[in-house]
């Protein structure tokens, strides 16, 4: 048999491609068709990286600053993070022991999840969940559990729910807050049940915090490492793309107890080394140097949050809740039929191009995600697109 006809390995068999990548990329598709085409599929601040971060990464590439460095991070990078843990979290980690820097957020669920998750343990998913947990799971060899949280309490988490789920297989639990897709930010009460089920059934937990930044109104973000007893048992993940507009350079960070890490960067090691040098500065420069970009960028949001719940519930039929935090709303389209029928049709028919909820969890099939990272005009004409398209004046 050819090597390239060969069945592939079942972990990969089992996996599809992201859809937020698939859909955005159907979206760039039909816009080079020279279609009109509102992108609102992926989750990517639509502002520049602040001019001080691009110079700073522009001046280690003229010092030369291209070589491999230290797997685990740059130290000063490593102790700017401590810092802002400290600071920002009331989390203390070691620099040179309980940090590592990755490639993205991302790279760092993908190490935590590959270094504890062994073959057929159990992980619990919180549907609706963001689109890569689930295949990262299977990747591992894990079996992703998911439960399904229900749009009628606004996905609030409960002790029961998760408790329904546990076996004495299941080994880890992932939190996301602020939430992508739902923009709901977690309560204390509702870290407190998460809390609650992974002392009872030892779990750990990725708490992934990525849009940590973006709480809108009197929320509060909180990490559930500094519940009691959480921070030896919680890998606490973070990164620069959404609070600092830095997708593309690929940066993000993971915290935890010195023996998980330790595991995460074994990992680390064998897949990429290192974090790019050079970028590093320039996450150094991005915690270190002003912080209004990133009020403005908030600022920005927030008033995009109201447009767009604003405008999504002047849609008769469409419900959205308030959206707490991330730049997500996930209306339930279901007086129009599936997230994915009423998807298909706003492309086709509005130019309005979204992710249908059913790439977050079996159990959000009635949704539609709309990531609300474009400029308010582009905003307001798809919003207008789509009340004509689905109110049937187009
Ligand atoms: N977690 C969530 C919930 C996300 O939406 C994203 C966005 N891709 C990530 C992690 C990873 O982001 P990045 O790798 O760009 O840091
Ligand atoms: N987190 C973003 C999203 O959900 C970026 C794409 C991805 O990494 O999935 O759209």
């Amino acid at each position: 048999m050819n090597p390239t006809t060969r069945p592939l390995p079942r972990r990969v068999q089992s996996i599809d491609s992201s859809p937020t990548v698939v859909f955005r990329e159907l979206a760039q598709r039909r816009l080079s068709e020279g279609y009109e085409v509102f992108d609102l599929t992926i989750g990517e601040p639509d502002f520049d990286t602040p001019p001080h971060i691009v110079e700073a990464a522009y001046d280690a590439l003229k010092a030369g600053f291209t070589h491999y460095v230290n797997s685990r991070g740059i130290s000063e990078l490593l102790d700017a993070i401590a810092a802002k843990l400290a600071q920002d979290n009331d989390l203390h980690y070691a620099p040179d022991k309980e940090i590592l820097v990755t490639l993205g957020g991302k790279q760092a669920i993908f190490c935590a999840i590959m270094a504890t998750v062994d073959q057929g343990d159990e992980v619990l998913v919180l549907d609706p969940a963001w689109v890569s947990y689930d295949p990262m799971v299977r990747l591992a060899g894990g079996i992703p559990v998911h439960v399904p949280l229900r749009p009628e309490d606004n996905f609030h988490i409960t002790e029961a729910q998760l408790s329904a789920h546990l076996t004495s297989r299941t080994r880890m639990v992932i939190l996301n807050s602020p939430n992508n897709p739902t923009g709901r930010v977690a309560t204390r009460e509702e870290l407190e049940a998460v809390a609650a089920i992974a002392e009872k059934a030892n779990l750990l937990v990725i708490s992934d915090e990525i849009y940590e930044k973006l709480v809108y109104d009197d929320r509060q973000h909180i990490s559930i490492a500094t519940l009691p007893g959480m921070r030896d048992r919680t890998l606490v993940v973070n990164g620069f793309s959404k609070s600092y507009a830095m997708t593309g350079w690929r940066l993000g960070y993971v915290a935890g107890p010195v023996s998980l890490i330790g595991a995460l960067l074994k990992v680390h090691q064998h897949s990429v080394t290192c974090t790019t040098s050079f970028i590093q500065k320039a996450a150094v420069a991005a915690l270190k140097g002003p912080q209004d970009d990133m009020v403005h960028m908030v600022a920005e949001f927030k008033a995009r949050r109201d447009l767009v719940v604003q405008g999504l519930n002047a849609i008769p039929g469409v419900k959205c809740s308030q959206i707490e935090g991330a730049f997500y709303a996930f209306p339930d389209v279901s007086a129009y039929g599936t997230g994915e029928e009423v998807g298909k049709i706003l492309l086709r028919d509005g130019g309005v191009a979204l992710v249908p909820g059913s790439a977050f969890g079996e159990s959000c099939g009635n949704h539609l995600r709309l990531s609300f990272a474009a400029s308010r005009e582009t905003l307001e004409r798809a919003l207008g697109a789509m009340k004509a398209v689905l109110t049937g004046r187009k």
